[in-house]
């Protein structure tokens, strides 16, 4: 049995002090609420200590949007693993379309990211997904396919534990367009049998697939009925307490 994983990526959105109340409101709806699914949000970096600190005592997660591939040293700008972990961030985000787009990451440098971040000892949530020119193109297998294989190069399969995918389609981001959740419950098949092809079935059947792309109140519950979405990735949806709540409480 998997157990459903809702999170928040606030993206450049959220001062430190917006984020802090935001946090506080949050961890207290969430409880009243008896959400019990596991709850994640990603501050901006400079917004994490004040998140942090606001959700002491609560177990929503804190997460990194993403991270430098390298311990230390001359990279200007740049965030290391460590500074994180020193925060109490346990997780980060790696391969998100809009690094992946604006900032021209490839799959190498996100692997390096990914392993660099299991080597620190941070759980991952990879995120994946197709152009709409690559899925009108009949490129959906063949784009997640290479994702999954140059995100995941030389991860072992004991650390797998500490890796979620988010099957994140480009086009549904910030649209308002989601997929279908049978297209998107077939994407994640997908994802779950390349898995259990570079890994093992009982890995892929552990492993937390998340789906991303206009995730909402009114949709949620369609997608989280289907056999192979574990959880979501919110972007928009999740920058209220009032849109974010009855998202992780779909199940209520
Ligand atoms: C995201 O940023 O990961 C995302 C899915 O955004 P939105 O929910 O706004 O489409």
């Amino acid at each position: 049995m998997r157990k459903a994983y809702i999170a928040g990526n606030w993206k450049m959105n959220m001062t430190p002090s917006a984020g802090a109340a935001y946090a506080a409101e949050l961890a207290k709806a969430a409880a009243e609420a008896g959400a019990d699914v596991k709850i994640m949000v990603a501050p901006p970096f400079v917004t994490i200590p004040a998140v942090v600190e606001a959700l002491r005592g609560s177990s929503i997660i804190v997460a990194a949007q993403n991270m430098n591939d390298h311990k230390s040293g001359a990279y200007t700008g740049e965030v290391a693993p460590e500074m994180l972990k020193d925060l109490g961030v346990t997780t980060v985000i790696l391969g998100h379309s809009e690094r992946r787009s604006y900032y021209k990451e490839d799959d190498a440098f996100i692997n390096r990211k990914l392993l660099l971040a299991l080597e620190e000892g941070m759980d991952v949530v990879l995120c994946v997904g197709e152009t709409l020119e690559e899925r009108e193109s009949g490129k959906l297998e063949e784009v997640l396919s290479t994702q999954l294989v140059g995100g995941l190069k030389d991860v072992k399969a004991e650390d797998m534990e500490h890796i979620t995918i988010a099957y994140e389609p480009v086009w549904a981001i910030g649209t308002g367009r989601t997929a279908t959740p049978e297209d998107a419950d077939s994407a994640h098949a997908f994802i779950r049998g390349q898995i259990a092809k570079m890994y093992s079935d009982d890995i892929a059947q552990k492993l937390i697939i998340q789906y991303g792309g206009s995730v909402n109140a009114s949709n949620v519950k369609a997608l989280m009925a289907k056999e192979n979405i574990d959880g979501a990735l919110v972007g928009g949806a999740s920058l209220s307490v009032e849109k974010f709540l009855p998202i992780i409480t779909y199940d209520k």
